[in-house]
């Protein structure tokens, strides 16, 4: 049989056949021959409690068996407003407007016109968006440009608009130059803010951890000192929080732990628990009283066919009553814990770094992005049941939350033997 499937990222004349997964329990992905991998990436960073998990396959099913999907900008329905209202009661500020879209790109697709469209419904001109090295928003085209500095768009940067690109100060455990790199990246977003601070609609960052650009993480405090020159020049805030949202950082989302709150915040991958393929865009009260008027002109004219699927709705409620449960915060708590232990007693691990559940090193001698070394190096892990994908040459952990200590100690043993000779 031939496969007639394209797949993603991936140079099809070069790339091995696949195993085929038919079956997923907890943090393990089980293929057709039986053999057992632990998914230490969520399956692309979507999965919080587990795959197949049995309350939100329940949800979901009872949810089919009443109302599958219904035009959106006809009917509204219960699931929507719930999930809405829970996000709100959890999101900080005036972030209080819920606007449904299907993925991760969207969300950050969304918030770039409304910010757009904001200034334009103010009657000021204000049309350039900010974004910041390394970080990634996504594979449309509006996404694309906000990251375009991520290197991964080569081949469409003629379609690509422009985009001011700040430095993004990364940072690790014991970095001995973290305060003089937040100066110097400050100062250059001062220079930049002083050129075209006028003009700015929107700055796109990911707060606290930059997730496709290597799991490069920043102090809370450098966050801050952006969000407030971002603000003294008068434009929106946008947080991408697609991939930080719903646990990863350890608060519900990264905003609380900074203790910033944006105008605009964009969220998906775990949003549904990673059943089904959902976002949103929450907008400021301030940001949805732009778009009210007299005509149609001022509305925000965008939507999608699956607008507030009640079967994605149905999932993110399931999933929130999860992640509310004292045992998932433990689990969360658990997995910093240990990902701190490991990963500190690891000598020879570079830049290591941990924010929530989300664990990062460099290792040495590795290459870029897809090279040989790296490649072997994740199938020598593949081999010994781990699900990991390096990043250039960063080697990450980013587990589902109901991952044991058990599983993730034996997992940081292997890392550590494989990647580390340790
Ligand atoms: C994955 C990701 C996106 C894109 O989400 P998709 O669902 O893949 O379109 C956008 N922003 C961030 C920070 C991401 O990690």
């Amino acid at each position: 049989m031939t496969d007639p499937i394209w797949r993603p990222f991936t140079q099809a004349k070069s790339a091995p056949p696949l195993p085929m997964a038919v079956r997923g329990e907890g943090a393990w992905i089980i293929d057709a021959t039986g053999r057992r991998t632990l998914d230490l990436v969520s399956s692309w960073w979507v999965n919080l409690h587990g795959h197949a998990h049995p309350a939100i396959v329940q949800a979901i099913a009872e949810q089919a068996g009443r109302l599958e999907q219904v035009i959106f900008a006809e009917f509204s329905h219960e699931p929507a407003v719930r999930l809405a209202t829970r996000l709100v009661d959890h999101l900080p500020g005036e972030l209080s407007r819920v606007f449904f879209s299907d993925d991760g790109s969207t969300a950050v697709e969304v918030a770039i016109k409304m910010a757009h469209q904001f200034w334009r419904n103010k009657g000021e001109a204000r049309n350039r968006v900010l974004g910041f090295e390394g970080g990634y928003h996504g594979d449309t085209v509006g996404a694309m440009s906000a990251g375009r500095s991520s290197g991964f768009f080569d081949a469409w940067n003629d379609l690509l608009f422009p985009v001011d690109v700040a430095p993004f100060a990364a940072t690790w455990d014991g970095d001995p130059k973290v305060e003089a790199k937040e100066q110097a990246a400050l100062a250059e977003l001062d220079r930049i803010l002083g050129a075209e601070g006028h003009r700015l609609s929107v700055a796109v960052i990911e707060p606290l951890v930059q997730g496709a650009g290597g799991m490069r993480m920043c102090r809370p405090e450098y966050l801050r000192a952006v969000a407030d020159r971002v603000r003294a020049a008068g434009a929106l805030l946008a947080f991408d929080e697609v991939m930080t949202g719903f646990g990863r950082t350890g608060t519900l989302f990264a905003c609380l732990k900074a203790g910033v709150t944006p105008d605009l915040i964009c969220l998906s991958k775990g949003l549904t628990g990673g059943f089904l393929a959902m976002a949103v865009t929450v907008a400021s009260q301030t940001v949805w009283n732009a778009f009210l008027g007299d005509g149609i002109d001022q509305a925000f004219l965008h939507g999608h066919s699956y607008t507030a699927n009640p079967l994605g709705c149905a999932a993110g409620l399931a999933s929130l009553d999860l992640l509310e449960s004292k045992a998932t915060q433990d689990r969360i708590a658990a997995i910093e814990r240990i990902h701190r232990q490991r990963l500190g007693a690891l000598r020879s691990a570079l830049h290591p770094r941990v924010t929530g559940t989300i664990a990062a090193f460099e290792v040495a001698g590795a290459g870029g992005y897809g090279n040989a070394e790296t490649k072997r190096l994740k199938q020598a892990l593949f081999e010994h049941g781990l699900l990991l994908r390096p990043l250039g040459n960063t080697l990450y952990l980013l587990p589902p939350y109901c991952i044991t200590d058990d599983e993730l100690n034996t997992a940081w043993d292997v890392i550590a033997r494989l990647a580390l000779g340790g």
